[in-house]
């Protein structure tokens, strides 16, 4: 089981109050902003970042490499956030990009997908789906989180059923581990983690607060393996 806290561009807690965490099945990742990663990896906490370039060096202001991040200690990246996508013009072509150079460099790579409520109110959820798994490709260090986009930072979560669902669609595409992300709080976790395909939890708003966060992490750790 796998937990991640994304705390996009939040300062967030602070890392000593998240040591710990982990458990005997169970990894805890967290996604600081920049400035906080070396303050993450100094407190021993298993730390990604939240965006990385295809490329190992060049001129490419406001972005950041796999060599880069492996340098400060950094052991993954998220990519493909629907945020990013959404705000900053990334494609399917360049989540492609990133995630390849990314694992290539030996970075572990989290890699976004998920549909629009008016992709899911036409019944284009799945074809959505396959067109963004199209450009990845299996790999051991690559997990994917399905992040619904209606259900990220609204407080509306996909039901246990509909997650599994979903879940299990996207393992039939590309065999890889799936965590669920939308509006995961302490009351939810458990029935969300409790589906077979649903392989742990990307958090974002909760993973701001250490009660919350510490509270899905403990609901993670009790989930038979
Ligand atoms: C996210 O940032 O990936 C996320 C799922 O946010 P939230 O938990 O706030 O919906």
């Amino acid at each position: 089981m796998l937990i991640v806290g994304n705390w996009k561009m939040f300062r967030g807690p602070e890392p000593a109050a998240l040591a710990g965490l982990d458990a005997p099945d169970l990894d805890v990742v967290v996604c600081p902003p920049f400035t906080r990663l070396r303050d993450c990896v100094d407190a021993g906490l298993t730390t990604f970042a939240q965006n990385v370039h295809w490329e190992d060096e060049g001129a490419f202001t406001g972005e950041i490499s796999a060599p880069l991040l492996l340098e400060l200690g950094v052991a993954g990246s998220l990519v493909g956030h629907s945020e990013r996508r959404q705000y900053f013009g990334e494609t399917d072509e360049t989540v492609s990009r990133r995630t390849g150079a990314a694992l290539d460099a030996g970075l572990r790579v989290i890699a976004c997908v998920g549909e629009t409520r008016e992709q899911r109110e036409r019944g284009e959820t799945e074809d959505v789906l396959r067109r963004q798994l199209s450009v990845l490709e299996p790999h051991p260090e690559l997990v994917l989180a399905y992040e619904p986009v209606w259900a990220i930072g609204t407080g509306l979560t996909a039901t246990p059923e509909l997650a599994q669902e979903a879940h299990a669609f996207i393992k039939s595409q590309l065999a890889a581990p799936v965590l669920y992300g939308g509006s995961v709080k302490p009351d939810n976790a458990a029935g969300l983690l409790a589906r077979p395909d649903v392989d742990g939890a990307l958090v974002g708003g909760a993973s701001l607060d250490v009660e919350s966060f510490t509270a899905i992490c403990q609901a993670a750790a009790r989930i038979p393996s």
